[in-house]
């Protein structure tokens, strides 16, 4: 064990290893990227967190970099959870949910809950959080923080932005910061104190007051674009009251260290009517999830029609589906309405509008043949974890957002792409957020396909963009899409995001590579070499 390792160990209540067997553990996540860390520390209480990040605070100020990787479930798919120096992983102690105020619909937690466990605890008092991603199960509320995760649901029920009431944070110095919305009054306040918090206040005003109008012309814009640190626009209101929150949530660990949050929670409604239309055409599918959008299902996911033809092969079977629909899509789309009628009246409208654009639907309001229905999702999984020997799906395309106005061009430029590079690009995503991903299948073990990945990458970040897109249009860009995603932000911007981060992280101690562009050579540098989900196989039989 190395002095520093040595000495964290004695200092915190905590528990600091520096075996080779644990740092290889850690020196994945979900990305194709892998980056052994020097040690994995597992804080037990904030106190531990805040130890953690004055020490490398302090060897800093003499000029020693040792930077700090916070860790939740460790399924980031763009290398934003594996660092080289310390990885802080939350999942082992900080795992306490403390209170539930049902009347309020607030609850308190500490940042390693997996988000799952949260919901099931939620729903014991008929609530939850509904921006969940499809992760939950092996994901933490810190890490769906920290990459303003979203999910199923996020198209009606926003990101999880949209459920962070409050946070507390450990700043890069050890100091705590806790968000709320503050006035005026309390924001002067705060920016005359002699403290890290201070300063922070001070120049995060500052920057916003400064760069109103970029502010308001380029990043306020309707879609967001989740690359750097577009939360900057809601942080204050015309009414000059203020709140950091939007700001470290997506911001991927570079800003402060999640110790603690109150979330915000909803009634769940558990009865969903569910509907899958298959159609032959992927043209007839897109026209048809346009108009079917209009009746405001609660979700609609959009997948293609080869998912399912390689599913059928691997002996699924789906009583919606028919030889032929592989040149097709099929759309999965369910109503959450309190109401049954009004869930019965969802059901029925919708089928009447697919059948008439020539879709084969199968449809129902039974709870228990709903699920089954929308099981059929699950095709996507199963495509995630190929089986035969030496294939992987690396996660190069997952969450880019694609406005509904370009979907056409789009996925017909996507097929170029895929022919250029001799792979298949089956794109699904939730069709109501515009969030769609595609991998491809590629064998990492060759050099040619693991070259592949930064190519494709870099090709497709110019697609989405071209198409009035996004990189970045769920979670974050990490280190493996930095340099892809900033290629197409204007250098103000990114001069500003600059600014936000040097004001919170002077040192560079926080998740250093991270929304940050990195040269080719680093990158292809820290390519794996095999890539599968094993790590989360209890949770899903597709991984
Ligand atoms: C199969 C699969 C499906 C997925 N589906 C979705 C989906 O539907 N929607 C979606 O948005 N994402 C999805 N993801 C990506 C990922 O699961 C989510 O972003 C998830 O919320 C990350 O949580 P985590 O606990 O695994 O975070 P980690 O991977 O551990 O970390 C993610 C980021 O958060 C930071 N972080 C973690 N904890 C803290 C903390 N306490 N303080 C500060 N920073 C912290 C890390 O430094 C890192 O930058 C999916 C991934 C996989 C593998």
């Amino acid at each position: 064990m190395s002095k520093i390792a040595q000495y964290l160990n004695e200092h915190i209540s905590g528990e600091v290893s520096t075996k080779p067997e644990i740092r290889a553990t850690f020196s994945t996540d979900a990305s194709f990227l892998a980056i052994t860390p020097e040690m994995v520390v597992y804080p037990r209480v904030t106190n531990d967190i805040r130890k953690v990040a004055r020490f490398a605070w302090q060897l800093a100020e003499k000029g020693h970099s040792l930077t700090i990787t916070a860790r939740g479930g460790g399924s980031d798919l763009t290398g934003a959870a594996i660092g080289k120096g310390i990885i802080l992983n939350t999942t082992a102690h900080l795992t306490h949910i403390f209170e539930l105020d049902v009347k309020q619909k607030l609850v308190r937690l500490q940042p390693g809950v997996m988000f799952k466990t949260l919901n099931d605890a939620l729903q014991l008092h008929g609530l939850h959080v509904p921006s969940a991603p499809i992760s939950a199960a092996y994901s933490t509320v810190g890490g769906a923080i920290a990459n303003n995760s979203s999910g199923l649901l996020s198209g009606t029920s926003g990101t999880t932005l949209d459920w962070v009431h409050q946070l507390e944070v450990v700043l890069a110095n050890g100091d705590i910061l806790q968000t709320e919305r503050i006035n005026k009054r309390e924001l002067n306040r705060r920016k005359g104190l002699q403290t890290l918090e201070g300063e922070i206040y001070r120049q995060i005003d500052g920057l916003i007051v400064d760069n109103e109008q970029l502010i308001h012309d380029k990043i306020a814009t309707d879609v967001v674009d989740g690359a750097g640190y577009a939360g900057l626009a809601k942080v204050k209101h015309r009414d000059g009251s203020f709140d950091l929150t939007p700001l470290l949530v997506g911001s991927q660990g570079t800003l402060g260290l999640i110790s603690e949050v109150i979330m915000k929670a909803d009634f769940i409604n558990r009865h969903h009517a569910v509907g899958v239309a298959a159609f032959e055409s992927r043209e007839a599918a897109r026209d048809a999830a346009d108009e079917l959008a209009k009746l405001q299902p609660t979700y609609l996911e959009y997948i293609d029609g080869r998912l399912f033809a390689a599913a059928l092969a691997r002996g699924k079977t789906f009583t919606f589906y028919r030889d032929g629909f592989a040149e097709g899509t099929v759309l999965v789309f369910g109503f959450a309405d309190f109401s049954e009628r009004a869930r019965a009246r969802g059901l029925k409208k919708a089928e009447k509008l697919l059948q008439a654009k020539g879709a084969f639907v199968t449809s129902s309001i039974d709870q228990t043949e709903a699920e089954a229905l929308a099981a059929a999702r699950e095709v996507t999984a199963l495509h995630i974890s190929p089986e035969a020997a030496g294939d992987s799906t690396p996660p190069i395309f997952d969450g880019a957002y694609i406005p509904l106005s370009r979907f056409e061009d789009f996925t017909i430029a996507l097929e170029e792409l895929a022919s250029k590079h001799h792979v298949q690009l089956p794109l699904y995503g939730n069709v109501l957020s515009s969030v769609y991903s595609v991998r491809p299948v590629l064998q990492l073990k060759k050099v040619g396909d693991r070259q592949k990945i930064l190519k494709l990458l870099a090709e497709y970040a110019d697609l989405v963009e071209n198409h009035k897109g996004h990189l970045i249009g769920q979670g974050g860009e990490g280190r493996a899409k930095a340099s892809f995603a900033y290629k197409h932000i204007d250098d103000d911007i990114t001069a500003l995001y600059d600014q936000v981060r040097q004001t919170f992280d002077p040192y560079g101690t926080l998740n250093a590579g991270v929304k940050q562009t990195t040269d080719l050579k680093t990158l292809v540098s820290q390519l794996r070499d095999t890539y599968d989900m094993t790590a989360f196989a209890q949770y899903s039989p597709y991984n």
